[in-house]
């Protein structure tokens, strides 16, 4: 059973500081490089999908939370006001207002629907200290998050697109769902009235789940204040389940920025928002690879891809040599020479590492590499840059598989 907050420390991807504060954790190196090769998964599936990526601030004013209906059915976990000359600012309990106001900005033709905009960007939750460690409760969120904007008839094809895109991932990041909630609101005050749109947005998720063949069960008191929502659920070692990826209808938050397109008919119509994520925030997404592998990333999310071992002295320039071709390739590798201890230490050290490639004598007089994988799989020498395209070729199409390119 692994523990990110213990696992995520000992192979130094990320940690805290009583200085910093709880909650706000900091990438090292290694951590970072994950976080980055799963940034960079993120923002091309989505580009491929036709959605734009912009950038937000972190701070909104105080009024903007006001009209999004953040003030009054989240301040709970909202950081206090800050207080700037005149004015009052807030740092985001969520990206949607922002969003929001974006859409506003430009009038919009019914033809530029479903407009998809997308960012990964920082948002804040003031969660209490006691229930703070590691990557999955913090303070700091750094959420994969969108926000189509939609007319009422393309609702479905979107969630469902949004569904369909959280499978490839998941297939991709080597996890699964535990299950799929259809989380509807519950009977206190903290949910946006208007019962016919809590209606209208659940029918249009069942409608999207029942059509995609999953299974799912229907929970009161889960839905976000503005919407129902379909929650992809998982479970961690101990047994615990959290969301990490979603799928939101909002009838809501239009009407209160006051959004709209103009249709075919020359008028003014409201756009319906779906907010969807993928993988969630990035530090939940990495606390459960972290502990789903063991540390064993799949190949394209692993800090060090490949550790080349030269067996001696006398094979470290051409050790050195393969290093620099898989900088060229994009490739992430290091080198452990023979001063930091024997060859067969060295593999142990690198038990995590997918590809290790041992050079000797021989290997270096036919410019071959011997490769191990990291599942105990040895591949027959072969020319050095061959084995290199190959990594290279299996890291690109994302391959939980280490070796064979399906
Ligand atoms: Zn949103």
């Amino acid at each position: 059973m692994y523990d990110h907050r213990k696992l995520g420390r000992e192979l130094e991807l990320f940690d805290t500081s009583p200085l910093i504060g709880s909650g706000l954790p900091y990438w090292l190196p290694d951590g970072a490089a994950v976080r980055h090769a799963l940034e960079e998964y993120i923002r091309t599936v989505e580009q491929r999908a036709g959605y734009r990526h912009v950038y937000s601030p972190v701070l909104g004013k105080r009024e903007l939370y006001e009209i999004s209906g953040h003030w009054s059915h989240y301040s709970d976990d909202m950081f206090p006001p800050m207080d700037v000359g005149s004015e009052q600012v807030v740092l985001r309990p969520s990206l949607c207002p922002h969003h929001a106001v974006i859409y506003r900005s430009r009038s919009h033709s019914y033809r530029e629907l479903p407009l998809r905009m997308a960012e990964l960007g920082g948002m804040y939750r003031s969660e209490l200290s006691g229930v703070l460690g590691g990557l999955s409760r913090v303070r700091a969120i750094h959420l994969n998050d969108a926000h189509i904007f939609c007319t009422i008839d393309q609702v479905a094809a979107e969630a469902g697109a949004a569904l369909e895109m959280i499978r490839r991932a998941y297939e991709a990041l080597g996890i699964a769902a535990a299950r799929f909630r259809l989380s509807l609101p519950g009977p206190d005050g903290k949910y946006v009235a208007r019962p016919e749109m809590w209606e209208r947005s659940t029918a249009l998720l069942t409608d999207v789940l029942d059509r995609s063949g999953l299974s799912y069960e229907a929970v009161e008191d889960e839905a976000a204040f503005y919407g129902p929502k379909i929650d992809v659920q998982v479970v961690d070692d101990a047994g615990r389940e959290t969301t990490l990826s979603t799928v939101q209808v909002d009838f809501h938050q239009p009407e209160q920025f006051d959004l709209h397109y103009i249709g075919a008919d020359g008028r003014k119509h409201r756009p319906v928002m779906v907010h969807r994520s993928i993988i969630g925030s990035v530090e939940r997404a990495v606390a459960h690879l972290i502990e789903q592998h063991g540390g064993a990333f799949p190949p394209w999310l692993a800090p060090v891809q490949l550790v080349i071992l030269p067996i001696s002295e006398a094979e470290v320039p051409n050790a050195v040599g393969i290093a620099r071709q898989c900088v060229d390739l994009g490739l992430r590798a290091e080198l452990v020479g023979p001063e930091q201890g024997s060859l067969g230490s060295r593999i142990r050290e690198a038990r995590l590492v997918p590809y290790q490639a041992v050079i000797g004598p021989k290997e270096t007089a036919d410019d071959h590499v011997a490769l191990r994988l990291r599942d105990g799989r040895r591949i027959d020498p072969l020319p050095a840059v061959e084995v290199l395209r190959h990594i290279s070729a299996l890291v690109d199409a994302h391959s939980s598989d280490l070796w064979d390119l399906s």
